[in-house]
Order: C-alpha cells, then structure tokens, then sequence
C-alpha cells in the first residue's frame, strides 16, 4: 500500500518538497502545514467528474473545515465556490477578496446582523434553515431593493454514520425543514410566493466522514422525490459533502469522484423518470478537499510509563490544536519526521499538554524508538484542526504553513502571549 505521505532520499518526510525538519527550525512546533498542491488536486479532482458529466455545477468548499484568508485565495484561484457559516467567515472571505457571488451560506441560527453582512456584501446564495430566517432574509432584501437567491436546507429522512446509513421516518437534528410533518412544503410555498427571495432549489448534507455511496444515492433520490412532490422543478440540488477520507490504515475511502459520480447518476435517473430537467448539481466538500494536504508537526517532551498498562508520550500541542481525538474519539496516524520507516520499537498512546485526561492525539501508535526534542508528526490534520482550535490552558495557537513547490510560506502566524492578554481588562 502507498504510504500517505512523502520522503526524501534520505529518508525524512517532505511536505511539498521542504523536509519537516527544516519546516521546523524556521517556524517551530506546534506547527500545522499544508501541501498546497494536495488541495489543488482535490478541487480539481471534483471539478473534473462535473467536467466529464457535461452538466451545471457548482463545488463549494465547506470552509468550516479550515477557514483562514490564504485558503480562500486558493479556492479562488481554482475556481472553487466557498460555503460560509458565521459574519467571521463572511469576514474572511472579504479580507480574501473573494467573490461573494460564488459564496453560500449554511447555518440555523443565522443572526440578523450576519444576514445583514451577507446582503452588503452580495453573497451568492442564502441556504435558509428555518422560517424565522425566511422572514428576515425577506425583510433585509426589500430594504436593500434586491432579491436575495436562496436554497431551501431540509431533512430527507436519510441519517449517514461512518459506517452505515439509516432511513428513518423522521429526523432528530437541529437543521433544515422536517418534510414529514409538511413543515418544507409549507416553507416552500412561502418562499415561493415571496417576490424578495429567489427559490433555486433544495439542499441537504447527510453526515460527516462517510465511507457508503449509498447513503447519498439515498439523500439525492429522495431530495428529486420531494421536490417532484411539491411540484418544483428546482435549478439547484444540492447534495452537502461528508465525503469520508482515510486517517489510520484502517479507513478504505472510495475515490471521491466515486461519490460524486453516484450523486449525479441518480439525480439524473429520477428526473428523467419523473420527466424533469436535470437541475445544476452542487456539492460542499470540506474534509476531503483540505483533511488529507494537512499535517500538524510536534516536539516530542516527556514520557510516562504505567508498567502493565501503557506508555503516554508527551507532545507541546494537544486537544488545543487538535481537539477531534478528544471530541469524537477519532484516530489519527503519528510518524517519527525523521525516519517515518524505522522499525517500530514501542507502542504509546500520544498525549497532549493540555490539563485533561482525554487530551489525546493518537489512541495507539507503534513508533521507532524517540528522544525528547524529537518530531512527532500526525497525518490527515488538515480538517477541523486548525478550524477548531482553542486556547484552552491559555496555550496561543499554532502557526499555519504552506508549502508548495518547495516553498514554505507563514499563511497564520503564532500567537503570542501578548495575543492571549489582549482582550482582557483589569478589574482590580
Ligand atoms: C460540515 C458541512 C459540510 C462539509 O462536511 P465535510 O464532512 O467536511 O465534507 C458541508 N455542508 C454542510 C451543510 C455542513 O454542515
């Protein structure tokens, strides 16, 4: 099996082209790098199954996933739409110079303010979640003079695990209109007769790191039987993302263009049965676009050893910079930077520094014999890593680099500590 991740002749892991070693001496650890050409291939590899399919698309980078200003830039040079879902990633896509046209906006407790900021600034399409939103999407696009694009976010009754998916009667989540109770139709029908908004089409997103095609086969039927329905003829179905990727050996991801073939196919089958013209297909890939490019970089420190038990390997970041281990117990793959394939000689379980027992990165891994100063790094970081770190324990959070083409590049510096105190005020 390939291994996923580079070296150089000598042996060290490279990240696009510039050794780990040297990535660390020059920005220091906890350090989360990027190989820029790694998410260029991802979008790329999206677009391309669109390409081939002949049809209207759109793929929108779920930027929660890993939202800063550089990342933004890329997606635009790429040609790739952004899905946003706070004023502070409107916020960045602005500094970004980032075509808002090509910008949606995901969420279910959208403010007045956000939505205020999303019409300034003549973001593309409103993904509405609720009829409060509706009404107030409706009120600030009269005031503006313009007509505000929406889709309509509901719940199919299609509930994706990793592993599985169920088809239930009805749904049990906090976003989008329940169909079963009528609660969509009656959205649609609003919407529909609302002269301030423009109904494109329906959405839904059915889940996170999903390894079955089925279940999104399942979503887009039924998202074309519902809509055949009401009687709509929608330009837009969007499907979300949740394309699963491999972390530890023991993840087997199907290639995403496997996914996103299997969405197109059955929205054209049942629009075709149901005699309806085939609408633009859009998706909203995050981890699979920026999970895999990513690596955090650490330096190994301390060593507990429970004789019987197991061994705790210390490193300078943690749930801090990396909270999903701790979150949703998921697992991740740690190499020695050095000598990745130096015969394993331990098995530890890979700790944080943070003052919590769950603070963990790796739950069991199997290294080569490690020395303090030692780097630690952990793969497929690039996903609601940096997007969800904290400073938890006041620890500032780490830099982010790119690399591309052998060329290192600070894209979010390290906080200092004068970062951390800024915002506090004396009481005393
Ligand atoms: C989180 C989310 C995505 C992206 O999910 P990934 O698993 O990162 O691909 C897409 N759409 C919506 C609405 C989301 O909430």
């Amino acid at each position: 099996m390939t291994k996923p991740y580079e070296v150089n002749p000598a042996g060290e892991l490279t990240i696009g082209g510039v050794t780990a070693t040297e990535l660390v001496q020059e920005f220091q650890t906890p350090l989360y790098v990027y190989d820029v050409s790694k998410i260029r291939q991802a979008m790329q590899g999206f677009i391309q199954v669109f390409e081939a399919a002949n049809i209207d698309y759109v793929v929108s980078f779920a930027s929660k996933a890993f939202a800063t200003t550089a990342m933004y830039e890329v997606a635009a040079q790429e040609g790739i739409h952004l899905d946003v879902v706070s004023g502070g990633e409107i916020s960045t896509a602005l500094n970004a110079n980032y075509p808002m046209a090509h910008v949606s906006f995901n969420g279910n407790n959208k403010s007045y303010a956000e939505l205020e900021l999303a019409l300034d600034n003549g973001l593309g399409t409103i993904i509405v979640d609720n009829l409060y939103e509706l009404h107030m999407i409706s009120e600030l696009a009269a005031a503006r003079g313009i007509v505000q694009n929406i889709l309509m976010r509901i719940t199919p009754g299609v509930e994706a695990h990793t592993h599985e998916f169920i088809q239930t009667g009805q749904t049990d989540s906090k976003f989008g209109f329940d169909v079963n109770s009528g609660q969509a139709q009656t959205a649609y029908l609003e919407a529909q007769a609302d002269a301030n908004v423009n109904l494109l089409g329906v959405h839904a997103h059915i889940g996170s790191q999903i390894f079955d095609i089925v279940g999104f086969e399942a979503a887009a039927e039924k998202l074309v039987d519902i809509v055949h329905e009401w009687g709509f003829e929608p330009a837009v179905i969007n499907t979300g993302g949740g394309f699963g990727i491999r972390y530890t050996d023991e993840d087997e991801p199907k290639p995403t263009s496997d996914f996103v073939t299997a969405i197109i196919n059955k929205i054209q089958t049942k629009t075709a049965e149901y005699n309806m013209p085939m609408p633009a297909v859009w998706i909203e890939p995050g981890r699979s676009i920026v999970g895999p490019a990513g690596t955090s970089l650490y330096t190994i420190g301390s060593r507990k050893d429970v004789p019987g038990i197991r061994s705790y390997l210390a490193v300078d970041g943690g749930m801090g910079d990396n909270v999903r281990p701790a979150m949703y117990q998921s697992n991740y793959e740690a190499i020695l930077a050095t000598n990745p394939s130096a015969p394993t000689e331990q098995v530890v379980r890979v700790a944080g520094k943070y003052c919590e027992s769950g603070d963990v990165l790796v739950w069991q891994q199997a290294l080569p014999k490690t020395q303090p100063g030692d780097v630690l790094a952990v793969l497929a970081t690039g996903a609601y890593g940096y997007s969800m770190a904290s400073n938890y324990n006041r620890n500032p959070i780490p830099a982010v680099v790119f690399v591309e083409n052998g060329v290192a590049k600070e894209v979010v510096a390290r906080q200092t500590y004068a970062d951390i105190i800024h915002l506090d005020r004396h009481y005393v």
